[in-house]
């Protein structure tokens, strides 16, 4: 049995029934790591010490037969946005390169407190910024599936090693679709919660009010799983309100019969990959046939989605990389005299340049003259985006689209090309407006690359979606399709 290519459900019961150990789980994950990330890359550091210890900790307290946590002895692999105590963590900025934090992020503290095994911090765009892991201060990662191309971003890291079964289940961040468009690039399933649901405190921030936390999982059992484990409210981060979490084990095993399903038409535009579209709408027969109503539906407000996006995330990100000033953490070129002096070369050396790219667009579209132009304009856009869902979901229960117009691009395609690397995001941006839940699950390949469906839910409904893909995944098998890898 290879133990690191068991689900997260799989392993539990193992661990419990003590047909093998933490131990010689956490080393599967490590010895397949040695293997192939040579190549895949997702891993910016490994925490193999600690994460032993772990294991060691967690078969102690499995052999005691206490009441055992889900998450205990399980291996996982978190984006290196998440700050985590003790553990390097970079935001994969050369800024942050050194930056060990005295901390952890909420998130990751609830997966210590279960006796999680944390195998170490993957690779992202620059503080999530992208959408291809390209933007890295430090390396691109490599799709599993052909490494000549892109795992999606900007928790690539997290999907790569994930699909490469580098660990047994991932965390990342979604602010425009960092979540859900690599999941769909690298075969998995992955969760962007509702704005709120999972407390953000101690992920470093890039846009304050879409990026939420979410993760990755072999399949949507799991991923309800995790988030039974992470979700609610969290004294540390005023977004998360006090709504009840539900029991999301138990919603994903009721039938989707009479499931009313919106299919927006502006989701199928020209341009798109054929072979996408039709994957798409075979997923929308299969829900048919499974029992659910397929109902056309129209969110008029999405081309204008990317745009105000394209002006709120900068703005904010112009605001949120402030912090990053060569004085009070990370890197500081201290060799320079005055005080702006340090400042701008600590800035210049430490950040690449879609970072850069996006702190002066923000800046600009912030000034005054500018900001009713741009900045209030989007927020107005945003609202018209954000009714158009609310209107929908009065008449259907979840809508699916896909999650992505294209497969996974070749690594250097839309580097070179900011629009043509933001226009990808057309699929996912709008819902990240609206604040709403999103689930990516595989549905297919088209030429041997995964295909991802993108299931949205009402704000706080994730248990709906992740129902409608579970049950999905009881009748098919997409989602147990693996890279090749050699
Ligand atoms: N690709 C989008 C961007 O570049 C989304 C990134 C994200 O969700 N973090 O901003």
């Amino acid at each position: 049995m290879e133990l690191n290519k068991l689900t997260l459900t799989e392993a539990i019961k193992g661990l419990r029934e003590k047909q093998f150990t933490s131990v010689d789980l956490t080393n599967a994950c490590f010895e397949q790591i040695e293997k192939f990330d040579g190549e895949v890359k997702s891993y910016i550091t490994l925490n193999k010490e600690e994460a032993l210890a772990q294991a060691e900790e967690a078969d102690r307290k499995i052999a005691s037969g206490d009441e055992l946590p889900p998450l205990l002895g399980i291996p996982v692999a978190v984006k290196d946005l998440f700050c985590t105590k003790g553990l390097r963590s970079t935001g994969a900025s050369k800024i942050l390169e050194n930056y060990v934090p005295p901390f952890d992020a909420t998130a990751v503290k609830k997966i210590r407190e279960q006796g999680g095994v944390i195998l170490g911090k993957v690779n992202l765009d620059e503080f999530a910024m992208g959408g291809s892991t390209e933007n890295s201060g430090f390396f691109p990662t490599k799709n599993p599936w052909d490494l000549d191309r892109v795992p999606g971003g900007s928790s690539g890291g997290s999907a790569a090693a994930l699909a490469a079964d580098m660990c047994l289940y991932s965390l990342g961040t979604d602010t425009g679709g960092s979540i859900r468009q690599p999941a769909s690039f690298c075969g998995v399933s992955g969760l962007k919660v509702t704005y709120g649901r999972v407390s953000r405190y101690g992920v470093m921030a890039m846009t304050s009010s879409l990026d939420t936390i979410g993760h990755f999982g072999k399949n949507v059992e799991d991923v309800a799983l995790i988030l039974s484990c992470i979700a609610g409210k969290d004294p540390l981060d005023s977004t998360t309100p006090d709504e009840p979490v539900d029991d999301y084990l138990k919603e994903i095993n009721k039938d989707i019969k009479g499931l009313k399903i919106g299919l927006p038409k502006e989701y199928f535009i020209e341009g798109m990959d054929e072979s996408v579209r039709d994957l798409i709408l075979a997923a929308a027969k299969k829900f048919e046939e499974m029992g659910a109503e397929i109902v056309d539906i129209s969110l008029p407000h999405t081309d204008l989605a990317i745009a105000a996006y394209y002006v709120i995330c900068p703005s904010e990100v112009s605001s949120n990389m402030a912090r990053y000033d060569g004085m009070r953490y990370g890197l500081s070129n201290r060799d320079d005299k005055t005080l702006e002096e340090i400042y701008n070369s600590s800035r210049e050396s430490g950040f690449g340049a879609e970072v850069k790219r996006r702190i002066m667009i923000g800046t600009y579209a912030l000034s005054s003259g500018y900001y009713d132009a741009y900045y209030k304009q989007a927020m107005k856009v945003r609202t018209l985006v954000r009714e158009d869902f609310d209107k929908a979901f009065e008449s259907v229960d979840m809508i699916l689209t896909p999650t992505a117009p294209t497969p996974a691009f070749k690594l250097g395609e839309n580097i070179s090309d900011p629009l043509k690397m933001y226009l990808g995001d057309v699929f996912t941006i709008p819902a990240s407006l609206a604040g709403i839940c999103g689930l990516s699950i595989p549905v297919g390949l088209d030429n041997g690359l995964p295909v991802g469906a993108q299931l949205l839910g009402k704000r706080f409904d994730e248990k709906t979606i992740l129902r409608a893909g579970h049950q999905y995944q009881q009748v098919t098998d997409f989602h147990k399709a693996k890279p090749d890898l050699k």
